[in-house]
């Protein structure tokens, strides 16, 4: 493993993240070698340590999760990290993290957000990790310059679904690297800073590589902006002429009990939070990480959480937030009187809840598409950091290979310099001003975690194509997406032509 960080230089090499066609367990290793006097130095460090959603498809018994494999970077003294960088508090880019202490390892200090520490911790009472075998975390902000051995790691505040959101940005001698995370240009965020484009203009001239999360890429125009979200609620409600709205959300997204909280406020409409636990906590972490809904209320409306006993000072017409399929009799007769606005259909299938079955009238992101709380940039997104950039190369994450594929014609139309070869999960890259070259590739493994005895235990497997089984397939697939991209690039084309 070491063989291919032999000569001096900047490394770039996605452990987990680039796979074949999902689009979880995210992890990237960047190594910097320099010579010293006293013989090769490396420095390493790690971006998210994610777990991979769909690990029942790599087809081992009872798994509980699969984690992209770090092992060898923890056992080469020559390459240990000397630190993880978190993005954010998404599963897919954290939760790897319990696994690996659950079964035994030492991790070094980790960098995130309040935030993201605060749902690490969530973590860490679940899993029953104990104190000792918690690494050190470091709380960082927007704008923090970090130095880790050769390397300086600049914090940028990134517009996604969830509070204290990253991008990093990692300088070496070599080469500067715009490391997005999950991330939208949009700058309409509530409650948190969007992303940080003085940032990203005021290092432009040195950003030779953009690590950029390429999950929206199928879509044209710019991600939907939070504001956007919270108008089209508002319209929905007010031409609906309902008087019990029903909202569901994802609970890992707190975007979306603001902007659903918001739109009640706005109309004067009281609000219950109603949910499964699970709902509850996260409900209770954004109120821990200090946003109070009572106090934005400001005794405009009446904000309730769980089962009240006394309906009647619900008034008669009130928002309900929460994760529910089914609403039961709780609020009592809603067939005529209610409305459903389903923000996150992929989640929520109304037509197999029981908002169907209580005829209850809804709409979803096939009616407007706005209402989906959307994390991830658009085609649009993309285009504009390219143009706030001096020409850096793309090099493309969060997005299955196929995707990656099948965009480049388009991409390259848009003037943006994307990489050669798609990269795939355990290849490396030497990353220098103008070139990413490709050093090394093995095939890639991950690994299952099951759980006996409160200990995790790991089964290396060869990664495969799981999509058979995943969301991916059901969504999206293959030849669809060489089509929709097709027809991207003949309407930009026509466009211009006008
Ligand atoms: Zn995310």
């Amino acid at each position: 493993m070491t063989n291919c960080f032999a000569e001096t230089g900047f490394y770039w090499h996605p452990i987990g993240g680039n796979n074949i066609d999902q689009i979880s367990g995210h992890c990237y290793q960047y190594t910097d070698i320099v010579s010293t006097k006293s013989g090769a130095l490396a420095t390493t460090i790690i971006v998210d340590l994610g777990k991979f959603d769909n690990h029942q498809a790599l087809g081992i018994k009872n798994s509980a999760a699969a984690v992209p494999d770090v092992r060898n970077l923890l056992k080469t003294p020559f390459l240990n990290p000397r630190a993880i960088f978190l993005t954010h508090s998404h599963p897919d880019h954290l939760n790897g993290i319990v696994h690996y202490l659950k079964a035994g390892y030492l991790l070094p200090p980790l960098y995130g957000g309040k935030y993201t520490k605060m749902i690490l911790e969530d973590l860490y009472v679940r899993f029953n990790v104990s104190k000792y075998q918690q690494p050190d975390f470091y709380c960082i902000n927007d704008g923090d310059r970090i130095k880790i051995g050769t390397l300086e790691i600049e914090v940028v505040a990134s517009s996604h679904t969830c509070f204290d959101s990253f991008g990093f940005i990692i300088k070496s001698s070599e080469a500067t690297v715009y490391h997005t995370g999950d991330m939208k240009i949009d700058n309409s965020t509530y409650f948190r800073k969007p992303t940080n484009l003085k940032t990203i203009r005021r290092l432009a001239h040195k950003i030779t590589h953009v690590v950029a999360d390429f999950c929206g890429i199928t879509e044209d125009g710019f991600a939907i902006r939070e504001v956007d979200t919270f108008k089209k609620i508002v319209q929905i409600i007010r031409k609906s002429h309902k008087d019990k709205i029903f909202i569901p959300v994802y609970p890992t997204h707190p975007e979306m009990y603001l902007t659903a909280f918001l739109a009640a406020l706005k109309l004067r409409k009281n609000v219950v939070f109603y949910g499964s636990d699970n709902f509850y906590e996260y409900l209770n972490l954004i109120e821990k990480y200090g946003i109070s809904f009572t106090k934005i209320a400001k005794k405009r409306i009446k904000v309730f959480s769980g089962q009240i006993h006394d309906i009647e000072k619900l008034g008669k017409s009130f928002v309900v937030i929460g994760d529910y399929n089914d609403v039961g009799n709780f609020f009592g007769e809603c067939k005529d009187n209610s409305i459903g606005i389903i923000t996150a259909k992929t989640f929520f299938n109304p037509l197999k809840g029981q908002l169907n079955s209580r005829n209850i009238k809804f709409v979803t992101v096939d009616d407007y598409p706005e209402l989906q709380g959307y994390g991830h940039g658009f085609i649009g997104d993309l285009e504009h950091l390219n143009s706030l950039l001096k020409n850096p190369i793309f090099i493309p994450t969060h997005c299955p290979e196929y995707i990656s594929d099948s965009c480049r014609s388009l991409m390259t139309y848009l003037g943006l310099n994307m990489i050669e070869n798609t990269p795939k999960n355990n290849q490396t890259y030497r990353l220098e001003s103008g070139k990413c070259i490709l050093t090394d590739e093995s095939p890639a493994t991950w690994l299952v975690v099951s759980y006996s005895n409160n200990c995790a235990t790991f089964n290396e497997v060869w990664q495969k194509p799981t999509s058979g089984e995943g969301f991916l397939k059901r969504t999206f697939s293959a030849r669809r997406c060489k089509n929709k991209f097709k027809m991207l690039l003949l309407q930009r084309k026509k466009g211009n032509k006008q």
